[in-house]
């Protein structure tokens, strides 16, 4: 199921038509003319019921005007949310010495996003491979100019070792 994200919880409430995080996604999915299969992953009967009542009501361009309004205000909160505006292109990849950059980034937007700074932590001590994490930056700068974004990579690493890997305090920005 998606996640609750807390930037956008607002807006699904301020809609017309009450669904949940989850079904509003799988509905924006199913509106694409490209998309023949969604994969969902399921672990309760629950989740499999919702599953297939959100099936039932899909099809392809049903979504009107408001609604496609909702999922941009909801895009723009999420974009407002995350510190670093990258977009996963991996252009900077790969890093000569191994760092896993948009993953990194990614966990580390993921603290504001969710409000999770522990699932941050715990996922980026246990799950990014040591050799992937961004304490093994040294700050060489060969993805600064690889980045369309203008990310400031070499900057970024050493805070996101401080937050997650140290336990310090989030830094919202550089
Ligand atoms: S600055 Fe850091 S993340 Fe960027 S390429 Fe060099 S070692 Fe990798
Ligand atoms: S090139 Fe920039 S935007 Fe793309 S993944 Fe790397 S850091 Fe993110």
């Amino acid at each position: 199921m998606a996640q609750d994200l807390p930037a956008t919880r607002p807006i699904w409430e301020a809609a017309p038509e009450k669904r949940t995080p989850a079904d509003w996604a799988f509905q924006w999915l199913w509106d694409q003319p490209e998309v023949a299969v969604t994969l969902s992953g399921m672990s309760t009967l629950e989740q499999v019921q919702q599953n297939i009542e959100a099936a039932d009501k899909a099809k392809i361009g049903q979504l009107g005007a408001s609604e496609l309004g909702m999922f941009e205000k909801a895009k723009e909160a999420i974009e407002a949310k995350s510190p670093i505006p990258c977009t996963r292109c991996e252009y900077c990849m790969p890093c000569p010495n191994g760092v896993n950059i948009p993953r990194n980034l990614d966990l580390y937007n993921e603290v504001a996003m969710y409000e999770d700074i522990k699932g941050s932590r715990f996922v980026y001590n246990n799950f990014v491979g040591e050799t992937e994490r961004a304490a093994n930056c040294i700050q060489c700068d060969e993805c600064l100019e690889k980045c369309p974004q203008n990310i400031q990579i070499s900057s970024w690493m050493p805070v996101i070792e401080d937050v997650l890997g140290k336990n310090q305090d989030f830094v919202p920005s550089l």
